[in-house]
């Protein structure tokens, strides 16, 4: 049977647990992996693969792995629903990405806000990452070693080194993936050729170490097509191993990605059996292999981040040729929003800013956040001008036709855009043209640039997400989270998320279009110059409204924690 032989390939630890022995408990040891750290981090990187596949080191206890002792609901009567102990769970987050060690998007920052709020809900986190060299030292000189080992993944049995760092750090603990042949590129994506074998790799490698440390988590939570292998691994390899007693949640943070290629190479670098080629789970069309396909097969429960996308793909439009098999597997399928992280993003203590402010003297305070933006990009310094920012990744996703195709009518001495991002070419090209064209009232940076999103989000009244497409859309939540006033198009987390201004009843958070049509897009933002300029008393009172808003993690933590808790009651 080729599953159990890959299966004590895979994990080369030769003490391997059976899923019937009983769990051991690991005892935390904080202070002896400090000084231990450097000296084997270096000698990871220095060592080769398969001289180490012989005598696999033990791994070393995580610090912070200490059993707490489940609270029982009964134990609390008085206390209020929400606050309630709830049963503990552990949680293996699996994904290409995290912030503050690398990030390209929405799911980095999903990555990092997620595990932090589940700890504060009674959960046990670690999240899994590949070790890119792009990871900046000063987190890279606090990992520590936590083991090594081989493990086989391509279909012809060729072996690579597993080499596992950690780092804990507010109660996560974050375990690297070390392979400097895999990770070592500048930028942990680069083109499908390579991107595939990676990922088949880091999928497969996490797996093999959560085995390998002796940590089964109840629920493997991984992330995008590059986890998605992992629910497949986990129920055809790994059947039998410890880790196959966990249950698999897979999140599609953007459907437009899912890892497609043709059938040899995905066959021959996963390593996978023949039978996983088959149109019910990665094989699509007539020859190519698709793994987020793969994984919404083998997964116990798929999850996507807005309510309104888990509906969406499931039909023709949005569905990127998934539809069908989404439809199919619509029972197992549910949509929570995503939260911004109050610690990352709180306009009272945020260093960032000109002018740091809270809700009280954010009306004042927002002026000043503005003229400091004005004078910083080179705009006419006007407090009276309505300023609308745009901060995404240049790509036809979010709805940038659109903007080129209205820009030139905002302009009108009363308003002033302000774009950041970067991506496709002839995005980045026609906005630095209007930059040009309409100096002092547009400024495009094209960059990508932590502190001037931050400086934007305070600074500007608006802010833009007409998208195509959103599964959730972050910057939408954080606009609001500054007082800034989303105009949106209603599409997925963005119709979940701004409830749209009725000037009947003064109520609602942004301004929001349906159709995907600049008139209706300049309809929008006219609406909203309306209210600036003739009703400002509103407008304030929405600003405000805005700031109010729980845009927190701990709302979808909860949810996340609920499901964890239907998937292993
Ligand atoms: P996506 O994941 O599709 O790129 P999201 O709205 O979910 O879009 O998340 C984008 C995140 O990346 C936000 O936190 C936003 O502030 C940030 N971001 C996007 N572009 C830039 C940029 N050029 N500079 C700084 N931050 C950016």
């Amino acid at each position: 049977m080729p599953k159990k032989k890959v299966q004590t390939e895979t994990t080369t630890k030769p003490k391997a647990r059976t899923p019937e022995e009983p769990e051991k408990e690991v005892k935390p040891k904080a202070a002896a992996s400090k000084k231990a750290a450097p000296k084997k981090a270096e000698s990871v990187q220095k060592k080769k693969a398969p001289k180490k596949a012989a005598t696999p080191k033990k791994a070393a206890p995580a610090p912070q792995e200490e059993k707490v002792p489940e609270l029982t609901v009964e134990e609390f009567p008085q206390l209020p629903e929400q606050i309630l102990p709830q049963p503990r769970r552990s949680i293996a987050f699996i994904g290409s990405e995290c912030y503050p060690f690398v990030k390209t998007g929405g799911l980095g920052d999903v990555m990092y806000a997620l595990p932090r709020s589940l700890i504060r809900q009674n959960c046990d986190v670690k999240v899994i990452l590949p070790r890119y060299k792009c990871i900046p030292w000063e987190y890279q000189e606090k990992m520590v070693y936590r083991g090594e080992f081989t493990m086989n993944l391509c279909s012809d049995g060729r072996s690579f080194y597993v080499g596992i760092m950690e780092y804990v750090w507010d109660g996560v603990v974050y375990d690297f993936i070390d392979n400097e042949e895999f990770f070592s590129s500048g930028n942990p994506y680069v083109n499908l050729i390579d991107d595939i074998p990676k990922f088949c790799f880091f999928s497969k490698a996490a797996l093999a170490a959560l085995n390998y440390m002796d940590w089964v988590p109840d629920i493997i939570h991984c992330h995008d097509w590059q986890a998605a292998l992992v629910p497949v691994y986990l129920r055809t390899l790994f059947e039998g191993t410890p880790v196959a007693s966990a249950k698999v949640m897979l999140t599609i943070h953007n459907l437009r990605f899912q890892g497609i290629y043709n059938i040899p190479t995905i066959r021959y670098w996963s390593g996978l059996p023949d039978y996983v080629f088959n149109k019910d789970a990665l094989k699509q069309g007539y020859e190519d292999a698709n793994m987020m396909k793969g994984g919404i097969t083998y997964a116990n429960m798929v999850t996507t981040v807005s309510y309104t996308y888990a509906g969406e793909i499931q039909s023709p439009f949005y569905g990127e040729n998934l539809d069908a098999h989404l439809r199919y597997h619509s029972g197992k399928l549910r949509g929570i929003v995503n939260g911004i992280d109050y610690g990352t993003w709180n306009s009272y203590t945020d260093s960032m800013l000109a002018a740091p402010y809270d809700i009280t003297n954010v009306l004042q305070k927002k002026k000043e956040n503005k003229r400091a933006l004005q004078e910083q990009l080179g705009l006419v310094q006007d407090d009276h001008v309505f300023v609308i920012g745009l901060i995404s990744r240049l790509t036809d996703q979010k709805g940038l036709d659109l903007v080129n195709e209205i820009l030139p009518s905002l302009i009108d001495g009363h308003t002033q855009v302000v774009i950041l991002g970067t991506g496709d070419w002839r995005y980045e090209n026609s906005f630095r043209y209007f930059e040009i064209v309409y100096k002092g009232s547009v400024c495009s940076n094209i960059m990508y640039d932590e502190g001037r999103a931050h400086r934007i989000y305070a600074g500007a009244d608006a802010l833009l997400v007409p998208s195509l497409f959103e599964p959730c859309g972050l910057t939408q939540l954080t606009a609001m989270h500054y007082g800034t006033i989303p105009i949106v198009r209603e599409t997925g987390g963005l119709r979940d998320t701004v409830q749209p201004y009725n000037q009947f009843s003064n109520d609602g958070n942004g301004f929001t279009f349906d159709r995907y049509d600049p008139g209706l897009l300049l309809d929008a933002i006219n609406r909203a110059k309306t209210l600036y300029f003739t009703n400002r008393w509103c407008w304030d009172e929405m600003v405000q409204r805005d700031m109010d808003k729980d845009v927190s993690w701990d709302n979808s933590a909860r949810q996340y924690r609920d499901l964890y808790l239907e998937l292993k009651p």
